[in-house]
């Protein structure tokens, strides 16, 4: 494969997904790629899984769909309860999208199998690398290049790259290094992930996404195939203010909580238990000079609705094309301002909105307002073209409409 930036290769900082994703589609155009993760190894600790229609179409022109779509759920529903009655309040189908896309319903594909099948994928290409335990802790940006600082056991080595990509998380040393702000705000309780191979399937089995609404603690329930392909389930609660991490992965706790879900008899098997700050944040700049953020590093969310992961995937695909097209000498160099003149606006009013709003309804405590959002989750779905306006957004694939509106 030719090189058309000449002698200096893109870095990648984070072998999470997104930056796995990056490489891939930065190396499928013949562009030499680095990507360097501080970790020894990719994290599978239990976060996204659901992927949505539009990211399922990107994953396609990757090569990668029918890979996940093998490892992992096709799932087209998803249901939103009232926990304390048991009742549903409303089963949405993502099938009324048949339309719409060639892939009317989300995948349950946990995010660790997905990053690790796109290293493989790398690994089979002459021009990309992908280094583990090798971490960026700096970077000084030039007019015609970019000095990154990469720390080994081995010590740290200074490498120049054309363009240096910032993938590597909420933390980001690389949004941290460009002085860039993380606006937003950090929700006062935490995330518990609580994942058990009890099946639910008696009560769930004809959904494996389902949300509890409850004023007093809400709840998601998910279905992942697990790494044996068995299944296992994953509950998502919030904490309560103050609530240690020791108090919330207690045994005698973790089994009260369950059980208080959803009473059985025995004690839950738990083979995880894990807990997540939440945010709502984004940069207030994805760019600067010859080095961008993406995924996570840019922009986080709640992970209600599964948005995140999806939205970083979307900016992998944004990103690698517009960095192709300057590269190849089909675009000029301003091109690169579309990135960050698309992507943090459309991250706000379909990410960080949806967000919001389905955390706010699962939590509402004011009974009125909770009967109010109920009854219009009910007249939304039963109303085909509501119901379709809907799924059409929380899939995401208004954002790539509106995005193509706005190329157009
Ligand atoms: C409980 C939970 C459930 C979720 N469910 C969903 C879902 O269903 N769907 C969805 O779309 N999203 C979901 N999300 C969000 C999703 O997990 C994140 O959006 C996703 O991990 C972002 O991927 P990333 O590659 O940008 O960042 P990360 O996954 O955080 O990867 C960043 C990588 O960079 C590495 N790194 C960090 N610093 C450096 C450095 N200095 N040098 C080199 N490497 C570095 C890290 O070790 C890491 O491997 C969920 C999140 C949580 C917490």
């Amino acid at each position: 494969m030719t090189n058309p930036q000449s002698e200096r290769p893109i870095i990648v900082a984070g072998a999470g997904p997104v930056g796995v994703i990056m490489a891939l589609a930065l190396a499928r155009q013949g562009l030499a790629v680095q990507v360097f993760e501080a970790e020894a190894r990719v994290n599978d600790s239990p976060r996204a899984a659901t992927t949505h229609a539009a990211t399922l179409s990107m994953l396609e022109n990757l090569g990668l769909v029918e890979e996940v779509i093998r490892a992992g759920l096709v799932e087209p529903k998803f249901r939103v309860w009232d926990r304390a009655s048991r009742e549903i309040i409303a089963e949405f189908d993502f099938g009324i999208l048949k339309n719409d896309t060639p892939y009317p319903y989300v995948v349950q594909c946990e995010q660790h199998k997905l990053a690790n099948m796109t290293i493989e994928r790398l690994k089979r290409l002459p021009n990309v690398t992908v280094a583990f335990s090798s971490r960026i802790v700096n970077v000084a940006q030039h007019d015609d290049r970019v000095e990154v600082d990469v720390q080994t056991s081995a010590g740290t080595q200074r490498l120049t790259a054309s363009y240096l990509i910032g993938c590597d998380g909420g933390r980001s040393t690389v949004r941290k290094a460009l002085d860039i702000d993380f606006e937003g705000y950090t929700h006062p309780e935490r995330f518990l992930v609580l994942t058990t191979p009890f099946p639910f399937d008696a009560e769930y089995s004809q959904c494996s996404r389902n949300y509890f609404s409850d004023p007093e603690e809400w709840c998601a329930l998910f279905k992942v195939t697990g790494d044996d392909g068995k299944g296992l389930w994953r509950l998502l609660f919030p904490t309560r203010l103050n609530e240690t991490e020791n108090q919330a992965f207690d045994e005698a706790s973790v089994q009260t909580r369950l059980q208080r879900f959803f009473p059985k008899a025995g004690s839950y098997p738990v083979v995880h238990r894990n807990l997540y700050n939440v945010h709502q944040r984004v940069a207030a700049s994805f760019r600067k000079g010859r080095v961008f953020i993406a995924g996570d590093a840019a922009h986080v969310n709640n992970p209600l609705g599964g948005l995140g992961l999806n939205f970083g995937i979307h900016d992998a695909v944004e990103l690698s094309t517009l960095l192709g097209r300057v590269i190849r000498g089909e675009a000029s160099p301003n091109t690169l301002d579309f990135y960050e003149r698309y992507r943090r606006p459309l991250n706000i009013e379909f990410v960080q909105q949806q967000t919001i709003a389905n955390k706010k309804r699962l939590e509402e405590k004011d009974p009125e307002a909770r009967s109010r959002n109920n009854a219009a989750l009910r007249a939304t779905a039963s109303d085909p073209a509501a119901h379709r306006a809907y799924l059409l957004r929380a899939s995401l694939i208004d954002s790539v409409r509106r995005r193509e509106m706005e190329a157009a």
